[in-house]
């Protein structure tokens, strides 16, 4: 029986679940990690491509499930609690990572994912359609946030299809979108990572202000107080004027 405090909505439709596994390329990695693996949908056809299968699952009903019924699933195939990963067990090997996620963490699982951006160089997964469309936004749209900026700073993102409710069980309430992503660190983010998450998260977070309000709470460098920027609200800026703004942010602290 599926738990709603786990996000349990299981896929029932096979064709669905061969599709987002051939999203994945297998291109420059031979190690994959599968988020919230369930009753296995998704696992078996990837069991079926026989790279190193890691399982980050946690509920005790699935692990049992999956060790019983696939013979390549063993205790060592399991790493625990996605939000906890910190990938040491890969030794500093890439790792992509697929998933049907469990949605009522998926902002965080997003983030989890830009934090370890080094060692991953893609990602295919299903989200709630709403979320799907803010990894992929474009500047001045309403999906246009935090998620945007941050995913995209360090990933391509193409937004691959829709998921209607009914092919779950239980049916989700809202529909789903299966995403991709593929590693391309925007130039000039190095070393002004920590900065640049401050600037866009202060800025997204009161995203009617303009920025010279909304930035207030960091210590706006006394030479950008009177940038073209300050003027504009942040959902105005592309990816990469957040980035140059940082890197003139830092330049000038
Ligand atoms: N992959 C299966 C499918 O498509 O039918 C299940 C998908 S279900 C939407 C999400 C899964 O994520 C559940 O099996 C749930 O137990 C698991 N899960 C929830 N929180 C998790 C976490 N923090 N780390 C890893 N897995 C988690």
């Amino acid at each position: 029986k599926a738990k709603k405090h786990l996000g349990q909505h299981f896929l029932t439709d096979e064709n669905i679940a061969k599709k987002i596994v051939e999203g994945l390329s297998f291109d420059g990695y031979n190690k994959v990690m599968e988020v919230g693996p369930g009753m296995g949908v998704l696992t078996k056809y990837l069991l079926e491509k026989e790279q190193n299968i890691y399982l980050a699952e946690i509920d005790n009903e699935s692990i049992e499930y999956l060790k019983n019924n696939y013979s390549k699933v063993t205790e060592e195939t399991f790493v625990g609690d996605f939000l906890k990963q910190d990938f040491s067990f890969t030794n500093g090997e890439q790792i992509a990572i697929i998933g049907n996620f469990p949605y009522n963490i998926s902002s965080q699982i997003l983030f989890q994912i830009v934090d370890y951006y080094e060692l991953i160089p893609e990602m295919v997964g299903m989200f709630q359609k709403e979320v799907a469309e803010r990894t992929a936004a474009v500047p001045r749209t309403k999906s246009y946030g935090i998620l945007s900026v941050l995913i995209q700073a360090y990933y391509d993102t193409s937004y691959m299809f829709t998921v209607h409710e009914n092919v779950f069980n239980p049916p989700p309430k809202v529909k789903s979108g299966v995403i991709r992503l593929t590693r391309n660190p925007k130039e000039g983010l190095a070393g002004n990572e920590v900065l640049f998450k401050q600037i866009v998260k202060a800025g997204f977070n009161q995203r009617r202000k303009k920025l010279s309000n909304a930035l207030k709470i960091l210590n706006i460098p006394e030479v950008l107080k009177t940038h073209e920027f300050m003027d504009k609200r942040a959902e105005e800026l592309s990816v990469m004027d957040f980035i140059s703004f940082t890197q003139l942010w830092k330049e000038n602290q």
